[in-house]
């Protein structure tokens, strides 16, 4: 069959979510709404209780085992309600019988989100929070105070709206670690195996909205109630693997498409990686050589790969920014609307080749608004 052209006037996608895809993952994409190969039928009209999808729900566990190095004593899951739904799950199941309360780094917008549905399920200490500093910056460690009796640490690997990223593990080995981290999984290689969960929608970085992958310690369930609602039982999710109701099929097939990708195509994580950091070094580099003209959001040593949120001089220029971007074919930029500004988000999917056409771009903006920086 016929794949699409690569058309030349496609909008290159910054955007913060649902974001960009492979290229290449988008053809098989494609080919596949027709029919998968393998099996003549469409993704949209295949059975979850097919052989084939059950192969696909296995290759795609194994996949994200190995890339992130899991050993035998994790479990791997594919849910639906998004990341959202595992800010209730997770207190849910880990917060049972502690009358300690579970620890929260309130780093940015998502982190925040995460703070009143744990504290429907029970008591939550808020050990550090960067919302008087407007959420410039990430904590050091001699600024959080941990307790050894918690039943377990939350924090944001990477705050998407802020554009803040953790270079470290946080937390102390002897309190169960809980990680959301749904803007830069799969993005570089890390000591995943230090974490009791972690979790991730795909709609950032690795596929479509609809799945959210969950990984789990088995040990971590052990004084999970028996009582909630099967659909938010991890250990219900377990024993259904993953198909306790009818799955996101189509999503999941994606997500699985994106990590053979990252095998085959990119060659790993440590790979990924080394794209990834230079896409952010070209674009940091054009804001830090633009004489003030774009400032980066927050500080230097937190800046994050994935999302780079800058300013320019006035709202005005921001918004002729945005307008003459999207005329020239950069799509997504507009910031959070909770922070406003410009942010440019660079996951897996998008080419080194965008980011550089981008930092282009700015200089010549900067080149032809510099006169107005005082307006
Ligand atoms: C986008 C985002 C969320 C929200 O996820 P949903 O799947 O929409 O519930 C949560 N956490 C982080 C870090 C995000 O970037």
């Amino acid at each position: 069959m016929k794949t699409m052209p690569i058309n030349e006037r496609n909008q290159l996608n910054f955007s913060g979510g649902p974001g960009v895809l492979p290229e290449s993952v988008l053809h098989q994409v494609q080919e596949s709404i027709h029919a998968v190969p393998e099996v003549g039928l469409s993704i949209l009209g295949i059975s979850h209780r097919s052989d084939w999808f059950a192969s696909v729900v296995a290759e795609l566990r194994s996949n994200i085992r190995h890339l992130l190095g899991l050993p035998e004593n994790y479990h791997v899951l594919f849910l639906q309600g998004g990341a959202t739904q595992q800010f209730s799950m997770v207190p849910m199941s880990l917060m049972a019988g502690s009358a300690r309360p579970a620890e929260y780094v309130h780093t940015g917008y998502w982190s925040g989100k995460a703070l009143p549905e744990a504290r429907l399920e029970g008591p939550v200490r808020v050990v550090w929070s960067g919302e008087s500093s407007g959420f410039s910056r990430l904590p050091r460690d001699e600024e959080l105070s941990l307790s050894p009796d918690a039943p377990y640490l939350h924090y944001v690997s990477n705050e998407t709206v802020e554009g803040l990223q953790f270079r470290r593990v946080l937390g102390r080995d002897d309190v169960p670690r809980v990680c959301d981290m749904s803007s830069d999984f799969l993005s570089a290689p890390g000591e995943f195996d230090r974490f009791s969960v972690i979790y991730a929608h795909a709609q950032k970085n690795i596929g479509p909205s609809g799945v959210t992958v969950v990984v789990l310690k088995d040990e971590i369930l052990k004084d999970a109630p028996t009582t909630m609602p099967g659909f938010l039982d991890y250990r219900k999710q377990i024993e259904a693997d993953s198909i306790f109701n009818t799955p996101p099929v189509f999503a999941i097939y994606v997500v699985l498409l994106v990590t053979r990708w990252l095998r085959d195509e990119i060659g790993g994580l440590a790979a990924m990686d080394r794209i990834n950091t230079r896409k952010a070094d070209a674009l940091y580099q054009a804001l830090d050589s633009s004489d003030g003209f774009y400032r980066a959001r927050v500080a230097r040593e937190d800046r994050s790969k994935m999302n780079v949120a800058f300013t320019l001089p006035s709202k005005d220029l921001e918004r002729s920014f945005l307008a003459s971007a999207g005329e020239a074919g950069f799509s997504g930029l507009g910031g959070h609307r909770s922070v406003g500004g410009i942010r440019a988000s660079l996951y897996n999917g998008l080419q080194l080749s965008a980011v550089e056409r981008l930092a282009g771009f700015m200089e010549d903006f900067r080149a032809r608004n510099r006169s107005l920086r005082a307006a």
